[in-house]
């Protein structure tokens, strides 16, 4: 599908006189559509609820958002729960699904009321410590390989998450003697699936587990959690996943399996990070620099701790320069950041227009695991957060970095040297 900017030239134009680049964009209108599909898609399921995976892009004006539009958080440390509690979220649309947790984490998930998701059956010791929830949700690895993989993610059975078949059992077991009066289950297995079939199979494999755990155990599953891995075309040749599509198929696994066996009631819910914001944030960024050596280079001035996909993963991410995108692609770029690196690159061999010094570049798809992977290596600073409203008027959503910000950390230090 092609790739549009929200943003056109002249207002990426007005924004930078008052927010120089490079800084993160993201687009309201687009969320707030976007998530109201979600709910759509799963309209059919009473009790459904996406608990945005706030790992995905740790913004308090984002998380706002996403919980007027119904959403809960999904949490993985004490700094996400405790974001989520300071944004109004409460009991029981706050999810923790970490993994070696800490168990002060455990202790303070309890005390605001979150659900629990023990990611291993040694946890419910740390539940013993903390005192017992009426609801705990247990994390499911089948082992073995999956259908659909991808690179993000390895197999099941490589994966660090989640308990064993057997495992869970037992898990379900315990906590029931322990309690427990409602449970849950969850499970991860693939990241960014660019297939409509991944949450419908998925579903079958946790549906028919829940009928098989309550058979063997007689406890009450109240919810299946989906978790993430919904994902989105970050290249243009690809289609995006149509979630309506997505949201029957795994209606018609309910129907097929949980129904008959008495187990209509149950909720499904997801935590659904990159579907959810990734296409509505764009890495904004100047050309500042052009080398020819072997090969073409632009050097523009974000880099990897703005977005670290492309070092990370050899993600491909796509990239419009604004002003230029009905010009023919007749160069061939490395577009690089600055970082002492060689994996500083957002694009190797990337055609595009020609790019002049002070060409604003859109980098596509940043909105998710975006600026929330953001590092300071090479003593680099993180950039600000902009959100451009349905009005479009632009908010400061997160200044950019100081270097104040990033000495703050060494001041009692001065003295020692
Ligand atoms: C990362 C993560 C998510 C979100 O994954 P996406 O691929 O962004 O949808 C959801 N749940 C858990 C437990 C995660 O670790």
């Amino acid at each position: 599908m092609e790739k549009k900017p929200f943003i056109t030239k002249e207002q990426a134009e007005s924004i930078i006189e008052k927010f120089p680049t490079p800084f993160h964009i993201y687009d309201e209108k687009g969320i707030r559509e976007n998530a109201r599909k979600l709910k759509q898609a799963f309209a059919w399921n009473e009790g459904f609820k996406e608990y945005f995976a706030v790992k995905a892009t740790p913004n308090p004006t984002i998380l706002k958002i996403l919980k007027e539009e119904g959403c809960g958080t999904d949490c993985s440390s004490y700094a996400e729960l405790l974001m989520s509690e300071k944004c109004g979220f409460k009991n029981p649309n706050i999810m923790f699904s970490s993994n070696d947790t800490p168990e002060e984490e455990f202790r303070y998930a309890k005390e605001i009321g979150a659900i629990i998701n023990l990611d291993d059956i040694t946890h419910i010791e740390a539940l013993k410590k903390v005192g017992i929830p009426e609801t705990v949700c247990c994390r499911f690895n089948p082992g073995g390989k999956f259908s659909i993989s991808t690179t993000i993610m390895d197999n099941p059975g490589d994966a660090k998450y989640g308990m064993t078949r057997e495992q869970i059992k037992d898990a379900f077991l315990q906590l029931k003697a322990l309690g427990v009066k409602e449970f849950g289950i969850h499970s991860f297995l693939a990241s960014n699936t660019v297939s409509n079939e991944y949450y419908p199979t998925l579903s079958k494999i946790l549906f028919k587990l829940a009928v098989e755990l309550k058979e063997e155990t007689g406890v009450h599953i109240g919810f299946i959690n989906l978790s993430g891995g919904v994902g989105v075309p970050y290249t243009p040749d690809k289609e995006p996943n149509d979630i309506l599509v997505i949201g029957e198929g795994v209606h018609q696994a309910f129907d097929e399996i949980l129904v008959p066996a008495g187990m209509g009631d149950i909720k499904i819910f997801t935590e659904l990070g990159r579907f959810m914001l990734a296409p509505y944030g764009h890495l904004v960024t100047k050309a500042i620099h052009e080398k020819h050596i072997y090969k073409e280079y632009i050097g523009v001035d974000a880099c990897a701790v703005n977005l670290m996909r492309p070092a990370m993963y050899g993600a491909y991410h796509h990239i419009t320069v604004l002003g230029k995108e009905h010009e023919p692609c007749d160069h061939t770029y490395d577009v690089t950041g600055s970082l002492c690196e060689n994996n500083d690159k957002f694009a190797i061999d990337r055609k595009l227009p020609k790019i002049d010094m002070g060409d604003i570049l859109v980098i596509h798809d940043a909105g998710a695991h975006g600026f929330a992977m953001g590092y300071n290596y090479n003593g680099k600073l993180k950039s600000a957060e902009l959100l451009l409203r349905e009005d479009g008027s632009i908010l400061e959503i997160r200044r950019a970095e100081t270097i104040d910000d990033y000495f703050a950390t060494l001041e009692n230090y001065w003295d020692l040297i």
